[in-house]
């Protein structure tokens, strides 16, 4: 229909949301689906967390916030950032949002101006090209490969850089690669940002979900570099809280006043009870989280072992998140059972039509040559999910 926004009909629908809605129908339908989809923990949200909003109701904290967050949760967040990550902030530093896709959607508003490009790694996260296309920016692609763990090499990204380039992305611990920067080579990117004056957006999400080596947030390496990083994180994934919304930023206080302004006439605060929750996340009890990583990192173990033990499939451990990302490339262009595979999508409808498995093709993550799975599911549901696939290449 021409009488709609000729930008927005160009975005596109998440490849990983179609996926895991037919699996989740398939399921309701009473079919035994075993689902490596899942972006969310598979766990509760800690008791702590879930009494604080009960707790926040009933006395009544039901009302408007400022559109930014409350103060107390800022300074919770402002603890937390000085406390993990050893980053000084005020609290005119946080904009609290509706999750932290939403943080990262103000964001590009608020620096992107049309024609700017903003820098993103492939595999990508399936939202980033489509934040930054809504922001009127272009989003530059950056191949990496899985030899070097899927990472930004110096090279690869001076090879992108121009007069236009605005930012450059970094999600690290990686969805879906489940890449850990180390701080070396994050002092080479921070180098080339302020060399160049290019703003850092440091999607930080699954900062607690790492099995090997150490989150280190590249706002630590120097003023500089911390004044042009907005830093994006939030309670889903390290406190089991996808469906509560709550993310944050930290950044420069021109930008979060900016996003302030965005925020406080596209949606106001962010929900208020899970707001007065969050507090709780942050400053209550934090072994529940102890609990949740050793349970992924026993099933990521599991998970990539056996995967390697299929023959036509191979993985690299991943070191953080909860993805492990499959190469399929020895499968690309082979028939079984009939079916002809010629890439990630056939693959992923091959696996759910013929053993009812749900996995997400690595097409929407830029590079066909890959499925990812999620071991957000219980170490049963692995086990018998991958003999399915299994199966399915015998
Ligand atoms: N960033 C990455 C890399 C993600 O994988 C996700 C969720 O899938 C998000 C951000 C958004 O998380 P939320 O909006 O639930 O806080």
């Amino acid at each position: 229909n021409d009488n709609l926004s000729v930008k927005n009909r160009k975005v596109s629908p998440s490849v990983t949301l179609s996926i895991t809605a037919k699996a989740k129908k398939m399921k309701k339908d009473g079919e035994d689906v075993i689902s490596f989809g899942a972006g969310e923990p598979d766990f509760k949200t800690p008791a702590n967390i879930r009494n604080a909003a009960i707790e926040a109701i009933e006395k009544g904290h039901i009302g408007y916030t400022a559109a930014s967050g409350l103060p107390e949760l800022k300074k919770a967040i402002c603890e937390k950032l000085k406390k993990d990550n050893n980053l000084e902030y005020t609290p005119e530093n946080i904009v609290i949002s509706n999750g932290a896709k939403h943080s990262l959607f103000n964001t590009f508003q608020a620096i992107c101006n049309p024609g700017d490009e903003v820098i993103i790694p492939v595999p990508y996260w399936v939202s980033y090209p489509e934040l930054i296309k809504m922001a009127d920016a272009t989003p530059v692609f950056v191949k990496t490969s899985e030899e070097n763990g899927f990472k930004y090499t110096k090279e690869s990204l001076l090879n992108r850089i121009t007069k236009k380039t605005k930012a450059i992305l970094l999600n690290s611990p990686s969805n879906p690669t489940g890449t850990v920067y180390t701080e070396d080579e994050l002092k080479e990117i921070a180098e080339i940002a302020v060399k160049n004056d290019i703003f850092i957006v440091s999607d930080e999400i699954y900062e607690k979900l790492i099995y090997d080596g150490r989150h280190v947030s590249i706002a630590t390496l120097g003023d500089e570099i911390k004044d042009l990083t907005i830093v994006i994180n939030g309670m889903s994934k390290c406190y089991a809280m996808t469906g509560w919304r709550i993310g944050y930023t930290a950044s420069n206080k021109e930008i979060a006043k900016t996003m302030t302004n965005i925020q406080s006439h596209a949606t106001s605060n962010p929900n208020t009870i899970a707001q007065y929750a969050s507090i709780e996340a942050l400053r209550g009890d934090q072994s529940p989280l102890k609990d949740m990583v050793k349970a992924f990192r026993e099933r990521r173990d599991y998970m990539v072992d056996k995967i390697n033990s299929i023959d036509y499939l191979s993985c690299k451990k991943p070191k953080g998140a909860f993805y492990v990302m499959v190469n399929i490339s020895e499968i690309i262009g082979k028939k079984f059972n009939g079916y002809k595979i010629s890439g990630s999508m056939d693959f992923a409808q091959y696996l759910l039509d013929t053993v009812k498995v749900a996995v997400i093709p690595g097409t929407g993550f830029g590079n066909d040559n890959y499925i990812r799975l999620s071991y957000a599911t219980s170490l049963d549901n692995i086990k018998e999910g991958l003999e399915r696939i299994e199966k399915a290449l015998n």
